[in-house]
């Protein structure tokens, strides 16, 4: 599932991109995804709209529009990119962008659910082969009603990402501290992977009660969040079998992760092998060595 550093990479990307761009028409495939308004509503009210900027709150992307505003979160597989019709699926348009990755035109096919036509020819394709995605358009006026944003918990990397506030909630609640982290409404953002590279910079494993937690590890997991969360950023996002940016790369994170998905092989720190565990119905992996 794209989190935080995936879903602000495709962001950056997008900004570029489409900002300042006119829709000039909107097809929507797939029933599923659009949760309101309707399909025709939503292909009509886009349609001459310009995107002005385009922000993130943890998962969500949020397309500031003049009259709208549109709220996408990406659910489990879903995919945004930006079709360049100077750039089609050519191989002599294959751009080198770090000399590992390059940038490919995002095909379309059964999967491409929602496409947008800007008035330049160019296009933003959101794909999901999941479905587990959702659009959702507000007016301006209305977005009062988009509770699932408005209830968002902290924003790391902002003001409002305080140990205080963290220390509180781990106090206050009985769930187990993998839970914790993935509960939107306390830390925003942050999902599988990266609750799983915190729990292990932190040194505490996942069933761990979030209030038996000791101040000092409060405090390690509460500044360990937002360095893996960076250090994903930082590497384009972690992919492991969707994830791209907008320009259709794949991220480099998951060649750094440290126990997400690495049941079985050695802990980079001390050899010993990485387990799993189910935490409320998630996988999560930890080092029995490194992690108390
Ligand atoms: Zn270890």
């Amino acid at each position: 599932m794209p989190e935080l550093p995936e879903v602000e990479t495709i962001r950056r990307g997008l900004v570029n991109q489409v900002c300042n761009k006119r829709i000039e028409r909107v097809e929507v495939r797939c029933k599923r995804i659009v949760v309101r308004p309707s399909i025709p509503e939503l292909a009509a009210a886009l349609t001459g709209q310009s995107i002005r900027d385009i922000q993130r709150r943890g998962k969500f992307l949020l397309f500031e529009l003049e009259s709208y505003k549109l709220l996408v979160h990406l659910g489990m597989s879903g995919q945004i990119t930006y079709w360049d019709k100077s750039r089609r699926n050519d191989d002599r348009f294959l751009v080198t962008m770090t000399g590992l990755q390059k940038a490919r035109q995002h095909a379309t096919d059964k999967h491409t659910h929602v496409s947008v036509y800007f008035n330049d020819g160019n296009a933003m394709h959101y794909r999901d082969i999941r479905q587990f995605g959702r659009w959702r358009l507000y007016r301006h006026q209305e977005f009062n009603q988009a509770r699932e944003y408005l209830r968002l918990g902290m924003e790391p990397f902002t003001d409002e990402y305080q140990l205080a506030k963290f220390q509180e909630q781990l106090r206050k609640r009985k769930v187990k501290i993998k839970s914790l982290l993935l509960n939107q409404t306390i830390v925003a953002g942050v999902g599988n992977i990266y609750a799983d590279e915190a729990l292990f910079e932190a040194k505490i494993r996942p069933e761990r009660m979030s209030r038996a937690l000791s101040t000092q590890e409060q405090r390690l997991l509460f500044k360990a969040i937002p360095r893996v969360l960076r250090r994903g950023l930082q590497n384009g996002g972690t992919t492991f079998r969707n994830y791209q940016n907008s320009a259709g790369e794949e991220g480099h994170n998951q060649e750094r992760l440290k126990v997400y998905g690495r049941y079985g092989e050695k802990c980079r720190k001390c050899r010993a092998q990485i387990m799993r565990v189910v935490v409320n119905q998630r996988s999560s992996h930890f080092c029995p060595r490194c992690q108390h």
